[in-house]
């Protein structure tokens, strides 16, 4: 049995219901916790109980001091902890973060997979019309995390209907993803954790994971979406946007089925919203040709801020 076959089990044999479940013991923060305002705090649940959260903290360490030249504003995660062995339901994602952040307009991102192994046909839509009404944005990776992490390395256009096998062994064999030679091999250094060599070896191919994954927006089997019309700014604390408004951040049309977004992962506009893997920002020998509209810095707003075309 693979590992994701396993945690596919795990996940439908020891698996909570009660939707209570995801509200987090002691990690809710009183707004007067993070006293400094120029820092920005995004919110933050993640179906897996590691990998994420991991990959998180690097990308905190690395840029979460904020770099003026760059136009990147101090940040952290404030990682909602799941509290379950097996990880999160796509909804209880949803949830954790509603329940963890301080208050409505605070910024908020869950993020799940695809994952066919696991049943979710009818869960992902629902939960992505809850983090609609919750003001929550969505990074959903298909067919996982793991395409996130194999596009700092290579372009990945297979659809592997939801399976991640080959990416993970795309991501084990690239010449310079050292790091992740042994990923998701076994337990504890062998893994799914990012530790500092893994942050390593991710740093500075930011630009090239976002640039990777805008094209599979343009590339999406719907035929109708495009990286350019995506928006990347904070939901604001208004009324909830109407869901066709708030899918559309994505790039993809309103009505592209998200199952179908094969493969795809919206975790470069995470980035991008931070300032990070934008134009002009670090980043390892790669070449760019996108726009310059690109390095356009998206300021955190408080809900005011404009809707900005992410090209
Ligand atoms: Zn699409």
């Amino acid at each position: 049995m693979s590992p994701s076959q396993k945690r596919s089990q795990q996940r439908r044999g020891g698996r909570r219901r009660d939707p209570d479940a995801a509200t987090p013991r002691g990690v809710r923060r009183s707004p007067g916790s993070y006293p400094d305002k120029s820092v920005r705090v995004i919110y933050v649940a993640a179906e897996g109980g590691r990998t994420e959260r991991d990959y998180l903290r690097q990308v905190e360490k690395s840029y979460g001091r904020g770099d003026d030249e760059q136009g990147v504003r101090p940040f952290r995660f404030h990682y909602c902890d799941p509290g379950h062995v097996n990880g999160l339901r796509p909804e209880e994602a949803v949830l954790q973060v509603v329940a963890g952040a301080s208050s409505p307009d605070d910024e908020k991102w869950a993020l799940f997979d695809r994952d066919s192994l696991d049943n979710r046909d009818a869960e992902i839509p629902a939960a992505m019309r809850l983090a609609a009404r919750k003001g929550v944005q969505v990074a959903l990776s298909h067919p996982s995390f793991e395409l996130w992490l194999l596009l700092h390395f290579q372009h990945f256009t297979s659809q592997e209907d939801g399976r991640d096998d080959k990416v993970k062994e795309r991501l084990r064999g690239h010449k310079d993803a050292q790091a992740f030679r042994e990923y998701d091999t076994g337990s504890g250094k062998r893994g799914k954790g990012l530790d500092d060599e893994h942050g390593a070896a991710l740093h500075g191919r930011e630009h090239t994971a976002v640039r990777n994954a805008r094209k599979l927006v343009d590339a999406c089997p719907h035929g109708g979406c495009a990286a350019r019309t995506a928006a990347t700014e904070p939901i604001g604390d208004a009324a909830p946007e109407p869901y066709g408004e708030w899918t559309a951040r994505t790039g993809h049309a309103p009505d592209c089925d998200p199952l179908r977004r094969d493969p795809s992962t919206d975790l470069w506009r995470l980035l991008v919203s931070l300032g990070i893997g934008t134009e002009g920002s670090n980043s390892k020998g790669s070449t760019n040709r996108r726009s310059a509209r690109d390095a356009k810095k998206v300021p955190h707003q408080g809900g005011f801020a404009q809707r900005q075309k992410a090209d």
